[in-house]
């Protein structure tokens, strides 16, 4: 929310997936694969919460709608800060907690909806439907990268596209949605395209994907950041600091141009790709272990 609102309010209105990590798409493919790999125990219980008939089709658009929902509703439940996690440049891994004031970041949030799943408090602030929509969608969100970094430029939103890649205006919107808006698929699409990959891969490379905790793919996310955006694009590296919106930040950071060509987007293709696919299964392992 913090991040759109530094684009002001015409970003809410040239530009309505500005809001979303991994827009739309991105998300409903996350939660299809995830569905298609919910043991039958998990996947009864997921429709349960959702209210769907338990069939394999039923889950998979059930669990793609409700991945949504945490960014269609972020600013009336003021969540907006569970989508991401500043990590700085110069930042290590064990910097995450200290990056993550009163749980207020994806992976943290991420521990505690599985958590809520899997032991069903009585006493929880969210239901168990509201608690699983939250996982879906951060489970995606930490597996874009640019939702795992911050260079003064609110994960990449301060450097504005000219020109814009299809409907992408700043580095953030181009890998929450651009790159794949430029596969010209849609979630089902790639859904199946993605799953025909994972067939591909042996069980012992299918296991090692869904390894590691939240703050793990956090930092692998931020990683892939650090070399295949601020690295191989240039972008000015800032200090340490946490501009409220895109007119504070760094001149270095609003001035600067990132040269987007046909190449970058081409070779990212596979990056995003192969993000999208962890998130899946990853999510899926997650579900599997806490319903
Ligand atoms: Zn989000």
């Amino acid at each position: 929310m913090r991040r759109c609102l530094s684009l002001l309010l015409t970003c809410w209105i040239a530009s309505p997936f500005c809001a979303y990590g991994w827009w739309e798409t991105g998300h409903q493919t996350v939660a299809r694969i995830a569905a298609a790999h919910l043991t039958p125990a998990a996947r009864t219980r997921v429709a349960r919460i959702l209210d769907v008939p338990d069939t394999p089709e039923a889950v998979s658009d059930a669990l793609a709608k409700a991945s949504t929902w945490a960014d269609e509703t972020k600013n009336e439940t003021k969540t907006g800060e569970w989508h991401y996690i500043d990590l700085t440049l110069q930042d290590h891994k064990s910097d995450i907690p200290a990056r993550c004031k009163d749980d207020n970041c994806a992976p943290a949030r991420i521990r505690l909806f599985a958590a809520q799943l899997k032991n069903r408090p009585d006493d929880a602030k969210w239901s168990q439907l509201d608690a699983l929509r939250f996982l879906v969608h951060f489970v995606g969100d930490i597996h874009q990268p640019m939702h795992a970094i911050s260079d003064a430029d609110l994960g990449g939103n301060c450097e504005r596209l000219d020109p814009p890649v299809d409907t992408a205006k700043n580095l953030h919107a181009l890998w929450d949605g651009g790159i794949i808006v430029a596969m010209d698929v849609d979630d089902k699409g790639l859904a199946a395209s993605l799953e025909q990959q994972v067939e591909t891969f042996d069980s012992a490379r299918q296991a090692g994907l869904t390894q590691g905790d939240a703050d793990d793919w956090t930092w692998e996310s931020h990683e892939l950041a650090l070399h295949d955006v601020y690295d191989k694009l240039h972008v000015p590296v800032e200090p340490p600091i946490f501009p409220a919106n895109c007119g504070e930040a760094p001149l270095a950071i609003t001035s600067f141009k990132p040269q987007i060509d046909a190449l970058y987007v081409d070779t990212m293709k596979p990056v995003v790709r192969e993000q999208l696919i962890k998130g899946g299964l990853r999510l899926a392992r997650m579900l599997n272990e806490a319903l």
